[in-house]
């Protein structure tokens, strides 16, 4: 059974939510772009452009953890991520604004420098307690580790009389003091949002939905909003981190615990939920030259500036599935630009030796 764009806004309605991001984000098609690669018609939804602090699709989320930090009469907000990451600076900015104050847990390779640029810059600007952590280069932090040590700050700060509120990376899964999968329920309305704009765009609905994949909560929350209100459409996961086995089953779990939190009985299956771990180049966070040339190709033929962690390898992909002849020629594939730039400064050098020094 299928729902209406207004029944699935009902429901999600019934979450509470503070007013933080401009809403609709734009949603146009690539011409040039998608002549360039000589593909399928190429859309883009600039979830880049929420507004909050740089933009981004963290900033749909916290548009509901935050309101859920409030009816906790919660005054400190704890989370954990990588040193430049999108998360944590969106959390503190948001977290901010309303008076609560942030902690980050900033886990770092021992040789990697935490100078104040990109979002630490900005984590600085905000005043945000910034707590640097050192993770085993090239290894992915376990995100039961990273909550232990979120409970154990935790706990100090309920001992100075704080009301402290735990939330995971990425505000995706279910865990520390957010017991409902509030980031995957931004990305249903999320998803609403993009049909609305396609349908009364006089299109017709994207046959694919490409983005960068990370702690699941996006992909999970379109997933669902696919499911419901336009079952032909598949949700594309480009993995910038994890082997696709594992991450897949996490998204089917937030995916599950969404459907049952707005009670639309979809029944999601693992073959809802499609990822690509192949464009994760060295790994995450490593910026190589496919990276850098696809950063100017889509700054020169679209003006868009994509970032180097996150959408420029779901680019990377999304070009390589175009290549491959995964899409039909009159399939219409909107691209979702999740944000991120600010990471683009702290590697400059790298960026710089792809794209300017000759070899
Ligand atoms: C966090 C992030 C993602 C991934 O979103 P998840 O919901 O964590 O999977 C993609 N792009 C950018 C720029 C991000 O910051």
């Amino acid at each position: 059974m299928a729902y209406t764009i207004r029944d699935i806004l009902d429901r999600v309605d019934r979450f509470p939510r503070v007013d933080i991001i401009h809403r609709p984000t734009p949603l146009r098609k690539l011409e040039r772009l998608s002549a360039r690669l000589g593909g399928p018609e190429i859309y883009v939804k600039r979830d880049d452009l929420t507004g909050l602090a740089f933009g981004g699709n963290k900033s749909r989320k916290l548009e509901f953890i935050i309101a859920d930090m409030l009816e906790k009469k919660a005054d400190v907000v704890i989370t954990w991520a990588s040193l430049q990451s999108n998360w944590c600076m969106q959390t503190a900015a948001a977290a901010r604004t309303f008076g609560i104050k942030p902690i980050l847990m900033l886990f770092k390779a021992a040789d990697q420098p935490a100078t104040a640029d990109g979002n630490v810059l900005l984590d600085v600007i905000l005043d945000a307690d910034i707590r640097f952590l050192e993770k085993e280069k090239g290894r992915i932090v376990k995100a039961a580790q990273a909550m232990d040590i979120l409970e154990e700050a935790g706990r100090k700060v309920r001992a100075e009389g704080h009301r402290p509120y735990l939330v995971p990376v990425g505000g995706s899964l279910v865990r520390g003091d957010m017991d409902k999968p509030l980031g995957a329920i931004s990305y249903v309305a999320g998803f609403a949002e993009l049909l609305d704009q396609t349908r009364n765009g006089g299109g017709t609905e994207p046959d694919f939905v490409v983005h960068s994949t990370g702690s699941g909560g996006t992909q999970a929350g379109l997933v669902v909003g696919a499911k419901a209100m336009a079952p032909a459409c598949r949700i594309i996961g480009i993995s910038v981190s994890d082997p696709k086995g594992p991450f897949s089953d996490e998204v089917l779990e937030i995916a599950r615990e969404t459907d049952e939190a707005l009670g639309l009985g979809l029944g999601i299956l693992p073959d809802d939920v499609t990822v690509f771990d192949e464009y994760l180049g060295q790994g995450y966070g490593i910026v190589d030259r496919a990276v850098a040339e696809t950063i100017r190709l889509v700054f020169q033929t679209e003006g868009i500036v994509l970032d180097p962690i996150y959408t420029a390898k779901a680019m990377i992909g999304l070009q390589d599935l175009i290549k491959t002849g995964f899409f039909k020629p009159t399939d219409k594939v909107l691209f979702l630009h999740t944000g991120g730039t600010p990471a683009l400064f702290p590697n400059r050098d790298k960026i710089f030796g792809f794209l300017v020094k000759k070899a």
